[in-house]
C-alpha cells in the first residue's frame, strides 16, 4: 500500500542520512574481525536506536554484529538482514549527501566535485524518476546505499510495527552485519543463536527486484615454484616462475570465460592478482557459475593449465588450490519456493510487479542459505554502488521498507504461517 510507503519515507531518510555519515569502510587485507573496528560506531549508533524503540534483547556482539526481537503473534520468525560496512572501493570518510528535493530531470552537478554529474541521458533508471527526492555523495565519496538503505529501510520499518501494535505481524529478527564488502559477512554469524526460520537480506538494488539466484563461486589459487639463480651466470639453471606464470595466462580461453566477455547466465574465470618473483609467483583466479558443473570445468580447466605449465618445465613445481566461497541459492531456496513468494506477495501489495534476474554475483543469504537458513534478497532503492555517482530514491528506499512491513503482515496470515517447518528440515533450532 503506497500509504504505509508515504508515511514511512520522511523516517528512513532521516536515518539513511544519519547512517550513511559514520564511516564504516572494511578492509580486504584486515585479519581482524570486523576487518575495521569504526563498524562498530555505527553498531553502538543501531544498538541504542533499537533499544530507544523498547526492544529489550537487543546485543552488540563481540563480532560486531547487532541483533534485536521485535516480538510478534503468530507465524514463523522471519530474519531481516543488512551489511553496515561499505565498499573499499571508493571513500566512505566524511560522506556529505545532498538531497535533491522533486527532482525535476535536469542534470544533478555534484557539489563536491563539479565533473561528477548525474545525467537522465545517462541512466535510465535515474530518468524515470522525476519528481522523486533523489539522494547524492558530493562527488568524492560513495554514498553507502549499500547496504545503509537496507539497514535505514529495515530500522523504518520496525519503528512502524512498534509504533502500530494493532497491526498483527510475525515476530521478526533483525540482524545487522560486518564485513560483507570483504566476503566475510557471515563468518561469526549464529544461525541458530538468529532462531530465525528463515531471512531475507536487504541488499538489492532496482525496486520490484527479488533475487533468488547468484552465482556458485571459488577461488582458484596456483602456486609457481621456480629456481632463482644470480642472472650473470644462470645458463641451462634458472627456472623463472614469473614467466611460467604469465604462460599459463596466456594460454586462458580469449573470447570466452572472462568477465569481459561474458553476461547473462554465463560463468567466468578472472585472474585477479599475480604476484612473484623469479623464484615463486602465485596466480589467484576467482571461478563464478550459476551451474555447479560448470563450475566444476572452469577449476578443471585451471587444473589443466597448471598441469600442462608444470609438464613443459619438469623443473618447476606447480600446485593447485581450489577453496570454495559461496554457493548458489537458488538451489536451496527452491526447496521452500513459498519464502520467496511472500517477498513478491508483499512487495505486490505495496503496488508492485516483482521480478527477478540472476545475481552476477553473491550476497550474505548465499552463505546462509547454504549453511541452512533460507535467505532471498530484497531491493533497497539504492543504485551505481561503490561509486561517486552512488544514488538512491527516497520514494524507492519507503517502498522497501513497506515492502518489509508487508511481509511482516504476510507471515502471520493464516495460510502463509501454516507451512511446512523449515527448521524441522534444515536443522536450524528454534531460537
Ligand atoms: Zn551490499
Amino acid at each position: 500500500m503506497a500509504d504505509i510507503a508515504s508515511e514511512l519515507q520522511r523516517d528512513v531518510l532521516e536515518r539513511f542520512l544519519r547512517y550513511v555519515r559514520i564511516d564504516t569502510t572494511s578492509d580486504q587485507d584486515s585479519t581482524t574481525y570486523p576487518s575495521t573496528a569504526k563498524q562498530r560506531d555505527l553498531g553502538e549508533v543501531l544498538e541504542g536506536e533499537l533499544r530507544e524503540l523498547g526492544l529489550d534483547d537487543v546485543e552488540l556482539t563481540q563480532h560486531g554484529y547487532v541483533f534485536a526481537t521485535v516480538p510478534g503473534g503468530a507465524g514463523p520468525t522471519v530474519g531481516l538482514i543488512a551489511h553496515m560496512d561499505t565498499s573499499q572501493d571508493e571513500s566512505g570518510a566524511n560522506v556529505q549527501p545532498q538531497v535533491v528535493e522533486s527532482w525535476d530531470g535536469s542534470d544533478i552537478v555534484l557539489p563536491g566535485d563539479p565533473d561528477k554529474v548525474l545525467r537522465a541521458s545517462e541512466n535510465p533508471i535515474l530518468a524515470a524518476r522525476v519528481g522523486h527526492d533523489i539522494v547524492t555523495t558530493d562527488g568524492t565519496t560513495l554514498l553507502g546505499a549499500d547496504d545503509k538503505a537496507g539497514v535505514a529501510e529495515i530500522m523504518g520499518a520496525v519503528a512502524y510495527l512498534v509504533a502500530h501494535p494493532e497491526i498483527e505481524h510475525a515476530p521478526l529478527r533483525v540482524g545487522f552485519t560486518v564485513d560483507e564488502e570483504v566476503g566475510r559477512g557471515v563468518d561469526h554469524f549464529d544461525i541458530d543463536a538468529f532462531g530465525a526460520d528463515f531471512a531475507y537480506t536487504l541488499d538489492g538494488a532496482e525496486v520490484g527486484r527479488i533475487d533468488d539466484e547468484t552465482f556458485s563461486a571459488s577461488e582458484v589459487r596456483i602456486r609457481i615454484e621456480g629456481l632463482s639463480v644470480h642472472p650473470g651466470t644462470s645458463k641451462g639453471k634458472m627456472v623463472n616462475a614469473i614467466k611460467l606464470g604469465a604462460q599459463l595466462i596466456e594460454r586462458l580461453p580469449r573470447d570466452d570465460r572472462s568477465p569481459e566477455t561474458t553476461d547473462g547466465r554465463r560463468g567466468f574465470i578472472h585472474p585477479h592478482r599475480f604476484t612473484g618473483t623469479t623464484a615463486e609467483a602465485e596466480l589467484r583466479f576467482i571461478a563464478r557459475d550459476f551451474d555447479a558443473a560448470k563450475l566444476d570445468e572452469h577449476e578443471q580447466l585451471l587444473r589443466k593449465l597448471a598441469d600442462d605449465v608444470a609438464a613443459e618445465e619438469p623443473r618447476a613445481r606447480v600446485s593447485v588450490t581450489v577453496e570454495e566461497q559461496y554457493r548458489n541459492m537458488k538451489e536451496f531456496l527452491d526447496q521452500d519456493p513459498r519464502v520467496t513468494e511472500a517477498a513478491d506477495e508483499a512487495a505486490r501489495r505495496c503496488g508492485l510487479d516483482p521480478w527477478r534476474e540472476p545475481i552476477r554475483g553473491g550476497t550474505d543469504g548465499s552463505m546462509l542459505s547454504a549453511r541452512g537458513l533460507p535467505t532471498p534478497n530484497i531491493f533497497t532503492g539504492g543504485q551505481q554502488f561503490h561509486s561517486v555517482l552512488e544514488w538512491a530514491s527516497v520514494q524507492d528506499m519507503a517502498l522497501s521498507a513497506a515492502t518489509i512491513v508487508e511481509l511482516a503482515k504476510v507471515w502471520a496470515e493464516p495460510e502463509w504461517a501454516t507451512r511446512s517447518d523449515t527448521r524441522a528440515r534444515t536443522g536450524a533450532s528454534p531460537r
